[in-house]
């Protein structure tokens, strides 16, 4: 591929003792030097001065300046934790709240879980001796939950604004009323470079602590032409730069784990066959499902003579910062869960970045020295196709979850909630129909004692309803196993490329006729059976980290349901239950089959495809409930299992009338069987 040069972003004035370290110098460095070369470091005073006067400060930085790694730190050192009280500091992503949690406990010479901790989803890692606590940011949203006061918090850091997720802008609204009656809890909203004015006038004009950023002059370039396979481009940039470029790190966007390790390979494959003809070069992957001992190897220096490639998720955006990255490498896309309000169907598709990503991106490359950044697109898209934003989450989303427990929290009236810019009011009406239809909220739109029940569980509301429902189904072991296998959310099957075919017949193993979730608990059942074996995951191509994860998640719902009383039990295998259960939670996914394989959405019509995946793409049953969709080619459903439509009236009856669920008999089905699944998938 040919790139042009089309301008360099500027850099702030660089001071002669700013200049890039020498490996050698950098190694020596110990962590009180580098604490210390942070741009925040000077501002330590000031900054403590500023919280103590200002109840709400707004802190604005670039991006590895310091602020969430030092902050929490200057404020335990002037005595912040003093009386019993924590300082918290919220994180968008997982992935960032134990990286940067581990690395606070190093720079403090504690053990991680004990002064400083995390907590997130499924996985709490803090004690009683915790006083710096990262956590995401909607594990403060479910702590509401149980200390409506945050009382235990001299400091609520709200980190990464800028990033917008839903859990962060609803954030706002809550931090900001808890302030009127805690005049003696500081709250901190810290942000890159973005938005600090607009979060400013929205906490009643709070002062901005700016912190000048350090940052080398950046190089653009574009590629002449638009690259039809960007892997493979992304693949050609880095070989080209490693075969060309001066040393330095390399930075590449990408938008998830498959592609990540579809080009890991690829790339690997490449350079072993380059053989000693090039220089040493490290791969490294880093994106939300990476065990952390595989993520912490971003952060390892890189070997003398040798050049580290980092293949990242928008994670290395901005949330986490990995020095020496000289040059980026950006594709131009991102994933986005997106919602739309019209035919409430939720899917997760790629969409290219906006402008404020993509320079995000680009001023990675101008941390320590300046850098280059190579774009996969060309100016003339940059200009025009790109927004100028990323539109807010709260604007593009489903709103269930959040809705379920604002409502748990006593918020009624949510048209009136303090927003810092409020979500279209059809989504949010959507939010409050399927809340009614799920039963969760009453025709007044209060919370019901279902609904109640439902909030206690860090779970989307639907799949809250179906582990509630398996108690009068008698089947919640075998669902809340469900329940586990579809939170785990990574890969559960192993498909190395030189035993497709093994892989696949072990895949096959695991089907029963009924559907996919089936094939979830029957996998979870066996591999209980085996006593949670590793060599048993190995022999049937099982990933064990994700089993073992799901074998987490699965103990911490058990506690949840015996503490809202559900009993534990098993149907043994009555499959009907269990998929009523299932229907009684996930009833708003349910698709038809119409011609030709492919099925019809009941109440908006929609056309989704069985996934190639699904024990069912060969059934091709009349009713399909299904967990997810999915946007590749066409829009995937992704765990689906056969239903019976009469289960609807029975589970759902507010929601569906005999006369939608009425099928049309006589009509001619062509089945997959004989098409491979690459001629599917086109
Ligand atoms: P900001 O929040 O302003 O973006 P951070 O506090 O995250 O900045 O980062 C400050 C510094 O800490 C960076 O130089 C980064 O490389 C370093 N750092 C953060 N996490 C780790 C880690 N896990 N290992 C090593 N260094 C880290
Ligand atoms: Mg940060």
């Amino acid at each position: 591929i040919d790139f042009i040069r089309a301008l360099s972003m500027p850099g702030t004035k660089e001071k002669p003792e700013e200049r890039p370290m020498t490996e050698k110098q950098k190694k020596r460095m110990t962590i009180e030097e580098t604490q210390k070369s942070l741009p925040v470091y000077k501002f330590k005073d000031d900054l403590i001065a500023a919280i103590q006067a200002h109840q709400v400060l707004i802190i604005e930085g670039e991006t590895g300046s310091g602020k969430t790694t030092q902050i929490p730190q200057y404020l335990y050192q002037a005595g912040f934790t003093k009386d019993n009280k924590k300082i918290g500091c919220t994180q968008p992503r997982r992935v960032a709240a134990m990286s940067v949690a581990a690395r606070v406990a190093e720079e403090m010479n504690v053990k991680l879980g004990n002064e400083v901790g995390y907590s997130i989803r499924f996985e709490d890692c803090t004690s009683e001796r915790t006083v710096i606590k990262y956590m995401t940011d909607g594990t403060l949203h479910r702590e509401f939950l149980s200390e409506p006061d945050l009382l235990s918090y001299s400091v609520m850091m709200i980190d990464e604004a800028h990033e917008r997720t839903l859990h962060t802008d609803i954030l706002f609204g809550l931090v900001k009323d808890i302030a009127r009656f805690r005049p003696d809890l500081k709250l901190l909203i810290s942000s890159a470079t973005l938005d600090a004015e607009k979060f400013s006038s929205f906490f009643d004009d709070a002062p901005i602590f700016r912190i000048p950023g350090r940052r080398f002059p950046v190089d653009i370039y574009y590629t002449k032409a638009p690259e039809a396979d960007y892997i493979d481009a992304c693949v050609v940039s880095i070989l080209q730069i490693h075969a060309t470029q001066p040393l330095g790190d390399i930075l590449v966007f990408l938008t998830g784990q498959e592609e990540i390790e579809t080009c890991q390979e690829i790339l690997s494959d490449r350079v072993r066959r380059l053989g000693t003809r090039v220089k040493e070069l490290l791969i490294l992957p880093v994106y939300a499902n990476l065990p952390s001992d595989l993520q912490a190897k971003i952060f390892e220096p890189t070997p003398p003579g040798a050049r580290k490639v980092v293949l990242a998720t928008n994670i290395a955006e901005t949330s986490l910062t990995i020095d020496n990255i000289i040059y980026v490498i950006d594709p131009g896309f991102c994933k986005q869960n997106n919602f739309n309000s019209r035919t409430g169907m939720e899917s997760l598709v790629v969409v290219p970045v906006s402008k404020a990503s993509a320079n995000q991106r680009a001023g990675r490359a101008g941390r320590v020295a300046a850098g280059k950044c190579f774009r996969l697109y060309t100016a003339w898209a940059y200009k025009h196709e790109l927004e100028d934003n990323t539109v807010p989450e709260i604007q593009r989303v489903n709103l269930g979850n959040v809705v379920l427990m604002l409502k748990a929290l006593g918020i009624n009236d949510l048209v009136h909630f303090d927003f810092l810019d409020p979500p279209p009011h059809e989504t949010l009406v959507l939010a409050l129909e399927q809340l009614y239809a799920l039963g969760a909220l009453n025709h007044h739109g209060e919370l019901t004692k279902l609904g109640r029940r439902m909030a206690e569980f860090p779970l989307d509301p639907m799949m809250g309803k179906m582990l509630l429902a398996s108690e009068k189904y008698k089947c919640s072991e075998e669902i809340v196993s469900i329940a586990a296998m579809l939170s785990v959310n990574s890969a559960i099957f192993y498909r190395p490329k030189d035993k497709l075919v093994h892989a696949d017949t072990a895949r096959k193993n695991f089907f029963l006729p009924g559907g996919d979730h089936l094939v979830l608990c029957n996998i979870y059942k066996q591999w209980a059976d085996s006593d949670y074996s590793t060599q048993w995951c190995y022999e049937n191509y099982i990933q064990y980290r994700s089993m073992k994860r799901a074998r987490d998640v699965r103990e911490q719902l058990v506690g949840l349901m015996e503490r809202v009383e559900m009993e534990i039990v098993s149907n043994h295998g009555d499959t009907v239950a269990i998929r009523k259960a299932i229907t009684a939670g996930y009833f708003y996914h349910i698709a038809r089959l119409s011609k030709a394989g492919s099925y019809k959405t009941v109440k908006h019509n929609q056309t989704v495809m069985i996934h190639p995946n699904s024990s069912l793409f060969e059934e091709l049953p009349r009713w399909v409930v299904y967990y997810e969709l999915v946007f590749t080619t066409k829009e995937y459903m992704r765990q689906a299992s056969e239903i019976e439509s009469k289960w609807l009236l029975e589970v759902a009856p507010h929601y569906y009338k005999p006369k939608e669920l009425e099928d049309s008999t006589n009509m001619k089905f062509s089945k997959n069987i004989g098409k491979t699944r690459e001629e599917l998938r086109t």
